[in-house]
């Protein structure tokens, strides 16, 4: 299947080269939020959202401290809902949406697609409902996840002896790769030659695959922040990082904000729908 990387949104925190590897000064940095587009058999399938205009029209779907951190940068032409159409597709046909998670960076475009079926993993949507304190109330917004949610549980087939969930449409798989947040999972896509990973933020930073403790400092805090459980989350990536020895010519391993795709990422990825 064609998979498309879109970028749909960007966070701009001050601290620059504190956070990513271009900017050069401690002005604003440059956090992607990226999402795929997969041409599949059932139509276009996207992972994840990034932010939609409701975003920017109602600032109160993102909790206040959260918009004055990362202060989201949000342009109606880089939504998914845009992208999609860039892509030559209406929104309509887009019947199927795969959540990594359900944080607020990632949920915002849900609402531009309320016929689609949003898939995700139930400790997550479980977690996200309940809203269990302050970081809880940080990250979910009720606002973002009124949608027509599908749980995933079951196991499914195993990927390269990494379980799985089972259930996604067009062959995708839920990998676990929980401790960012209690129900994160990475998703899998069969790819034209072998697979690409959507690893949302069990990394922030693709150098992060060649060790850890490789992204730069605020990066590395923001991580420790919003983390549930930091064993799991270690734990996480480790598994993506034996994951790319044990198979590296198969697998492309992209992950959410990192602000450019990473040389190792091999899939379509227009510089208009990446801008
Ligand atoms: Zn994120």
């Amino acid at each position: 299947m064609k998979i498309h990387a879109i970028n749909c949104g960007w966070m701009r925190p001050w601290g620059g080269l504190l956070w990513d590897r271009h900017s050069t000064g401690v002005g604003p940095a440059s956090l992607a939020c990226r999402c795929v587009v997969v041409e599949s058999p059932e139509g276009p399938i996207l992972v994840d959202t990034g932010f939609g205009p409701s975003d920017a029209s109602e600032p109160e779907r993102i909790h206040a401290l959260m918009r004055m951190m990362d202060r989201p940068d949000i342009q109606p032409h880089r939504s998914a809902l845009a992208r999609v159409r860039a892509l030559g597709f209406t929104p309509e046909d887009v019947r199927h949406i795969v959540m990594t998670h359900l944080d607020f960076d990632h949920a915002g475009g849900l609402t531009d697609f309320p016929w689609a079926k949003v898939h995700v993993t139930a400790t997550e949507l479980r977690a996200a409902r309940a809203r269990d304190g302050m970081k809880a109330r940080m990250r979910w917004s009720p606002l973002q996840l009124r949608a027509d949610f599908v749980e995933h549980e079951a196991p499914g087939e195993s990927f390269f002896d990494m379980a799985t969930l089972g259930g996604l449409p067009a062959g995708l798989r839920f990998v676990p790769l929980p401790g960012h947040s209690p129900g994160h999972a990475a998703v899998a896509i069969p790819a034209e030659k072998g697979w690409v990973l959507h690893a949302g933020d069990a990394i922030f930073d693709a150098r992060e695959l060649e060790g850890p403790g490789k992204a730069p400092p605020l990066t590395l805090a923001y991580e420790n922040a919003m983390q549930v459980d930091p064993i799991a989350r270690h734990a996480s990536a480790e598994a993506l990082r034996l994951l790319r020895r044990q198979a590296p010519e198969d697998i492309t391993i992209l992950c959410t904000h990192d602000p450019v795709l990473h040389p190792s990422v091999r899939l379509a990825a227009e510089p208009g729908l990446n801008d």
